[in-house]
């Protein structure tokens, strides 16, 4: 025989892919944290009584090659027309640089929020061009960085007209040609809230003195395109706010929101480059006027100065306003749309206003020969004055003409029984027009018609816009292709080193799994196509849903929420329906425990409960007997308690079946917040514990990317009782009570997530799960002779995620848990989560998928800066002029003048930090202070850039 033949798999997961040691390097592993075997160790750690019975199991794990080809069989299912819906999704152009260079680059969609301000300079960078150009568009003072979706702008915006009006009133009007979905997503909002919603026509049935503020929808969802200045003006008269869903497209032609003086603008950015995914994920954004910058939700970019006064941005104030403000927050937003953000931004940069405006110009030339020819066929194209969007009365032909033109490829938009609906964009062809008239009984060449305007002069804008030079550079591929890449490489994302941080979970997104999310049958799907357009879909969305059945131990899903705080918000609203349905009303307390993610006590302010808090015992795990008293003190009033397995402390509590019992014993649904369920799968189903409801966070534990601060997918799982009261949408048969504006929320990214469930099989996800565990703790024992790791179980274990304190150096050399997280930046490292759930201590996840050397480079990273605090102890290095206070180091700190007590090699290459490779920070430590003081949130003017290179 000419050579022995190897067992080895090459396309086995555990030698590939996700789970990151190698089975000798899981031996050494085991053995440092003093345990037999893998399962050995998972005995200790996960408490007998809550494992569960059966092993997953949904078949055995497929090869690479064989889910491409499931994926690809899916896809070929979904048929892709093209969509003239509208509705507020439309068909754009993604630029090819683009779609490579952001949407398919790791160092793009790897990266986490941008917290650390030092490590993220250029997604805030792209974040500022997106902030720019939308206060720019709307003529509005300060934009934010991305909401989840128009209709939750809208809901959000709602909330803020509430917070900041003067108006006493209780009521939010709401434009009848507001898009039904968002109508629909701002009832949901209310509702629990107390406050009434009155939909109609802003110029004959709104009352201004009954409201405390108003949404119209512009250009309307039938076209028209109304000026609201009188409107605006008689809310303000009787204090109240104005707010503007406004289509960004259309504000490059049309007089602005804020030139009709509204005090906020709402909408989505999909249409700038970002595929309709047959819902999304796409970035919304909110601009406000100046007074109003303070009360916005999500997330705001400032510009601040570095250590050295160089120019840095970072995130400002409100940033983690959920974790500060608990259940007073008016907003639960923490994963919002970072990366479609950045593509609408870069989409910004490439074609610049002039661009901008053609494209607007171009779409609306081409609707208004698309209504001349319906016109000469004898049909009433309403309204007068319209952008892209037209509506024609065709009484009882709605059906004929909308099933010919779907046989000529295009599908329309049903309205009522009569009407038909009809959006240009940017992708429209002439053939399609044609198609068309065809589908009304015309047969005109498009260029037999002539082209007009539908728009007088007094609605068109009189301002400029995206003045700014970013907007005005050369575009020459060449140029684009290194901005891009400039940005990202000032970044630290998952492409260059682990990043791990507690709670989040930022696992390997696997290439194989992000391949079909470009693919055009699954990126370019409106999410209102007819339904037997979307048969591939519709295959995936149920076999993962059943698969997260059985991953939770529970009987039905909802892919609705866009986020996990989406899913916490939506799985209390299915808990209060279930109340409400059993005559329940007045059960509307909510226990939390004090160590909860401030999403949660947020979530539940939203969904109209009351938060009573919950303290930790000692060890960190719910004060059971505390937790008892609670739930009898409110008996009566118990709706919900919401609970997080394992722990925000990192620890299986064995006690968690007894909360479960308690609250049920006293009338009340357990919640599960999912976020853990990294340290789960496969090992224990949240609905076996006790729990009737959960939220799965997919990107964190299911593998879809962070993107930089979202895109996110927040499905819930509950219990068959639960099922009925899950939330509806008014695209699909009329049901109630949407969270989000698509029927599925972002289904283009699910993929990913069923991509990662069909390669791991039941087997790998378990195997994954152990990892997980096993990574933590070896952590924690390589690290436990340096720092104190809280929170263990009585076996001495940590779950997935280990929590060490770093107080100690603060206490012995004025260390704070900032210079060390800063320092990690110099070894190449993106810090743990900080200061939460306990202030000054870091929070540690590994997860499965990083190797023992990573884990090993880090571990030294963090001895090494250990040693340092020990040189200031005793007195070896000043305690104000060392390595750690003046960390990160930059390439400035190489050059010129060097008057500290320690070496550039010292600062520079630290323990960790690669030669060669070394990642470098763009920036000094970054001045928050400095930042929210002088609050400053668009681009900086050309000299400030200049100053900056001087
Ligand atoms: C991440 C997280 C959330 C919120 O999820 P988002 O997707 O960011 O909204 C809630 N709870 C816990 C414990 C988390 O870690």
């Amino acid at each position: 025989m000419p050579f022995e033949f190897t067992d080895y798999d090459p396309y086995d997961f555990a030698n590939r892919r996700h789970i990151g040691p190698s089975p000798a390097e899981m031996a050494e592993m085991l053995s440092v944290v003093g345990a037999e075997t893998l399962d050995a160790l998972i005995d200790e750690t996960v408490p007998a009584s809550i494992r569960q019975k059966e092993p997953l199991d949904f078949g055995p794990p497929m090869t690479e090659r064989q889910a491409l080809d499931a994926l690809r069989e899916t896809a070929d299912k979904n048929r892709n027309l093209v969509s003239l819906i509208g509705q507020g999704y439309y068909g754009t152009i993604t630029p090819p640089v683009i779609q490579r260079n952001i949407l398919e680059n790791p160092a793009w969609y790897t990266a986490y929020t941008p917290y650390q301000p030092e490590i993220s300079q250029g997604r805030l960078e792209a974040l500022l061009n997106f902030q720019t150009m939308m206060s720019d568009l709307t003529g509005l003072d300060v934009a934010n960085a991305s909401l989840l979706d128009e209709a939750t702008a809208a809901a959000e915006a709602m909330a803020m007209a509430h917070r900041v009006a003067k108006s006493k009133a209780n009521t939010f009007f709401v434009d009848e040609n507001c898009h039904p979905q968002t109508i629909a997503v701002i009832r949901t909002r209310a509702e629990p809230l107390g406050w009434s919603v009155a939909v109609g026509d802003p110029f004959a049935d709104l009352k201004p003195g009954e409201v405390f503020g108003a949404i119209f929808q512009y250009p309307g969802t039938y076209g028209h395109v109304r000026d609201f200045t009188d409107v605006i003006a008689s809310l303000h008269a009787a204090s109240a706010i104005a707010v503007m869903a406004a289509d960004p497209l259309s504000l490059a032609l049309l007089k602005t929101p804020g030139e009709m003086n509204a005090d906020i603008a709402v909408g989505s950015t999909q249409r700038f480059g970002v595929p309709m995914g047959y819902g999304g994920p796409h970035a919304a954004y909110m601009a406000v006027k100046d007074a109003h910058k303070r009360s916005m939700p999500g997330r705001l970019v400032g510009v601040s100065v570095d250590a050295r006064g160089n120019r840095a941005y970072r995130l400002a104030l409100q940033t983690r306003e959920q974790h500060i403000r608990r259940e007073k927050a008016t907003s639960n937003i923490c994963t919002a749309q970072v990366l479609l953000a950045v593509m609408a931004s870069m989409y910004g940069v490439f074609h610049g206003p002039k661009g901008i405006k053609a494209i607007a110009q171009r779409v609306h030339t081409r609707a208004s020969i698309l209504a001349s020819g319906l016109e000469k066929l004898g049909y009433t194209v309403e309204p007068d004055a319209f952008f892209d969007t037209m509506t024609i009365d065709v009484g009882r032909l709605q059906r004929v003409i909308l099933d010919a033109a779907v046989a000529g490829g295009v599908n329309l938009r049903p309205v009522g029984e009569t009407r038909i609906g009809i959006s240009v964009d940017e992708r429209t062809r002439p053939g399609n027009i044609e198609a068309v008239w065809r589908a009304f009984g015309g047969t005109f060449a498009f260029a037999a018609i002539e082209s007009g305007w539908r728009l007088s002069e007094e609605r068109l804008r009189q301002t400029d816009y995206m003045t700014h030079p970013v907007f005005h550079m050369n575009r020459a591929e060449s140029e684009m292709t290194r901005y891009i890449r400039r940005l990202s490489d000032r970044d630290l994302a998952l492409d260059r080193s682990m990043i791990p941080l507690g709670s989040c979970t930022m696992k390997l997104n696997a290439t194989a799994e992000m391949l079909p999310i470009t693919w055009p049958e699954f990126a370019e799907l409106h999410p209102f196509a007819p339904a037997d357009q979307a048969l591939g879909y519709r295959f995936l969305i149920e076999d993962l849903s059943e698969k997260l059945c059985a991953i939770t131990g529970f009987d039905a899903v909802s892919m609705q929420p866009n986020s996990g705080a989406q899913g916490e918000y939506a799985g209390l609203l299915t808990i209060r329906a279930f109340h409400k349905a059993n005559g329940d009303d007045h059960r509307t307390v909510c226990l939390i425990p004090t160590s909860a993610h401030g999403t949660n006590p947020a979530s539940a302010q939203m969904a109209g409960m009351t938060v009573v808090p919950v303290k930790s015992a000692e060890n960190g795990d719910i004060d059971v007997e505390e937790f008892r008293a609670k739930a009898e003190q409110y008996s009566d009033r118990l709706a919900a308690c919401m609970i997080t397995y394992p722990s925000t402390h990192g620890v299986f509590e064995a006690r968690v079946a007894e909360l479960c019992e308690i609250v049920h014993e006293h009338g009340g649904q357990v919640y599960l917040d999912g976020a853990n369920m990294n340290a789960l799968v496969g090992l224990a189903r949240p609905g076996d514990i006790g729990a009737d409801v959960c939220h799965l966070n997919l990107h964190k534990t299911f593998c879809i990317p962070h993107g930089g601060g979202g895109p996110g997918m927040g499905p819930i799982a509950v219990k068959a009782h639960l099922a009925r009261h899950l939330p509806g949408h008014p695209m699909l048969s009329g049901e109630e009570g949407p969270v989000s504006a698509g029927p599925y929320g972002s289904p283009s990214i699910l993929p990913i997530s069923w991509s990662y469930c069909l390669m791991m099989g039941g087997e790998g996800l378990t195997q994954a799960t152990k990892v997980a565990i096993l990574n933590a703790n070896y952590i924690a024992k390589r690290l436990e002779g340096a720092y104190p790791v809280l929170y263990k179980s009585g076996t001495g274990r940590v779950a997935h995620e280990c929590i060490i304190d770093t107080r100690i150096l603060q206490e012995s050399a004025g260390v704070t848990v900032d210079d060390v997280a800063k320092r990690l930046i110099d070894c190449g490292f993106h810090a743990p989560t900080m200061s939460w759930p306990v202030a000054g201590t870091l929070m540690i996840e590994p997860t499965e998928s990083e190797t023992k050397a990573e884990l090993d480079r880090f571990c030294e990273a963090m001895l090494a800066i250990r040693e340092e605090a020990r040189a200031i102890e005793e007195g070896r290095s000043d305690p104000k002029n060392n390595p750690l206070k003046n960390a990160p180091h930059t390439v400035e700190d190489l050059v010129g003048e060097w008057d500290r007590p320690y070496s550039r090699e010292e600062a520079c290459y630290p323990p960790g930090a690669f030669r060669v490779d070394k990642y470098w920070s763009p920036v000094n430590r970054v001045d928050n202070v400095y930042g929210d003081r002088n609050l400053v949130c668009a681009c900086p003017p050309m000299e400030a850039y200049q100053e900056a290179a001087e």
